[in-house]
């Protein structure tokens, strides 16, 4: 099969069951409910833009798998062009949804998968790759979006995983027979899952010998028997079950950032699925190699696309209060400018510097350190932008009404009068540049973007363990000519 259209797309999501709650309620359709249709909305995009001519050069590829062109969120990188591309399809797909393009975490983890995979079978003799890329080969020919799984509940952190009174606080592997293995256990904060064709599920953290049932990688369908989503709940997701209109919601149709934990209850998985099972020292490698995609992913790509959307709304403010000339406001929009060209910067080298790894494999992944670097810094560049958007905003950014004021009879002509500024501008676009800015500076999107692909102590240790400043050292026992002892 080809790639899907947008309304394949929503067909075959139809076809599937997962069993969903949210706000302590079944869903019983992804597709209906408000907030898991934003999900839905999302990932249709990408299915959109693949088939689009203006788009399809950064959302689609030709994949030598399959001897076609496939969606580029089931392609794993072969070159540097490739990882390019990646981070161009980060910015585009995050500016364009003002969100997730929920198909982003799968696509990391095959990067990490293909590469380790092959890894394991050179130095054990194992036959993962091969698995794996059948199982790559079955998500491109049939254009599935699939989501990635690592983080997971955990215990004290101050104790080792043996010594936590629940064994099942990280994922674990609890039967095996000749057909597969059964797996219990949770992965938390995974983003739209619940609206995926299939879950790749891997370690969250590197295991050591006696950890062997911890160390499991493998794909499952996302509504297979045994998986339960329990979906993340704020105060957006209850606004949009309440609006008449989504375009009373900051981003109308694509919404916040929709996770969930996702609970294995006993699921099996058959062995042509599993593609990392009991070998301990390999675990870390998955996760090390996943962090190293994702990082360039979340810190020099998607938060560069988010941010045009926030300075996109301040700069329209700026117009809509006739504060265009005011030098200040211009030096805090530069300051925002400046922020994203650093973030988009060390994606872009990030990409550009990328390697094969380990060598031999085929597979390109992100230069370590710029990856990193690109993660780190956006986690304040962030913050930082929220505060400056924030600051030109003013606190009619939180302080708004509902806009569906501008549909009660009552006091319509209050708020359109008092909320104009006195411009051209309609009230009603006004307000709803000042919801889509509340929506980034008092939403999720902080901590969001904090927390997703690691928190900063996580980059700082990558760096620490990557840069071993033996080339800094030897410039300066050059340059002053130490003598050895
Ligand atoms: C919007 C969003 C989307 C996400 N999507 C996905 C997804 O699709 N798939 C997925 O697998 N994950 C996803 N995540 C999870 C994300 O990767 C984690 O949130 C992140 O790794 C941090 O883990 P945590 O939330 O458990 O925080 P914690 O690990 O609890 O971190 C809290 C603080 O404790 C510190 N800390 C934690 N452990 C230790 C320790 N052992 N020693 C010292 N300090 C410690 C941290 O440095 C941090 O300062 C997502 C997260 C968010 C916010």
């Amino acid at each position: 099969m080809a790639m899907m259209t947008p309304e394949q797309f929503e067909e075959s999501l139809k076809k599937m069951t997962p069993r969903v709650f949210m706000n302590g309620k079944r869903v019983e359709s992804v597709l209906e409910n408000p907030n898991t249709r934003t999900v839905v909305a999302s990932n249709k995009a990408s299915y959109e833009w693949a088939l689009d001519p203006k788009y399809k050069d950064i959302m689609s590829c030709y994949s030598p798998l399959i001897g076609g062109m496939v969606n580029r969120y089931t392609h794993v990188s072969a070159g540097r062009e490739d990882l390019v591309k990646k981070a161009e399809a980060g910015k585009f797909t995050a500016e364009r949804l003002g969100t997730c393009i929920y198909r982003c975490v799968g696509y990391d983890a095959f990067h990490a998968l293909a590469a380790t995979t092959w890894e394991m079978d050179q130095n054990l003799g194992t036959g993962y790759h091969p698995r794996f890329m059948a199982f790559l080969m079955m998500v491109q020919e049939k254009d599935l979006s699939v989501a990635g799984a690592l983080t997971e509940p955990r215990g004290r952190r101050d104790k080792k995983t043996l010594d936590w009174p629940d064994p099942y606080l990280s994922l674990k592997v609890v039967g095996k027979n000749k057909k597969g293995i059964i797996v219990r256990g949770a992965k938390i904060n995974i983003s739209g899952a619940f609206a995926s064709h299939e879950l790749v599920v891997m370690p969250q953290s590197s295991h050591r010998e006696g950890e062997e049932d911890y160390a499991v990688a493998f794909a499952t369908p996302a509504d297979a028997k045994g998986i339960t989503y329990v979906c993340q709940f704020s105060p957006y997701s209850a606004e949009r079950e309440m609006a008449d209109d989504p375009y009373e919601l900051g981003n109308p149709v694509y919404g916040q950032r929709e996770t969930s934990m996702v609970i294995f209850d006993n699921v099996f998985v058959p062995w042509e699925r599993v593609f990392h099972c009991g070998e301990t020292q390999y675990s870390g490698k998955i996760v090390a190699r996943f962090a190293r995609t994702h990082r360039m992913t979340c810190g020099g790509t998607c938060k560069v696309g988010f941010m045009n959307q926030i300075i996109g709304a301040a700069k329209l403010i700026q117009e809509y209060k006739g504060l265009d000339r005011v030098p200040h406001i211009n030096e805090q929009i530069t300051e925002m400018v400046v922020l994203r060209e650093t973030g988009r910067a060390c994606g872009l080298a990030a990409a550009h510097e990328g390697a094969e790894d380990p060598p031999g494999s085929g597979v390109y992944l992100p230069d370590e350190i710029m990856g990193n670097v690109a993660k780190l810094n956006i986690c304040n560049a962030f913050w930082r932008a929220m505060a400056l958007a924030g600051d030109i905003g003013g606190g009619l950014v939180v302080t708004m009404p509902s806009l569906k004021e501008l549909k009660n009879p009552e006091v319509k002509d209050y708020v359109e009068e008092f909320f104009s500024f006195g411009s051209e501008e309609p009230t009603e676009n006004i307000l709803k540049v000042h919801k889509l800015l509340q929506h980034w500076t008092a939403g999720l999107h902080g901590v969001g973007t904090w927390h997703g692909a690691g928190p900063v102590m996580a980059q700082k240790i990558m760096l620490q363990r990557v840069v071993d400043f033996k080339h800094e050292k030897d410039l300066i026992k050059e340059t002053l000519q130490l003598i050895n002892k």
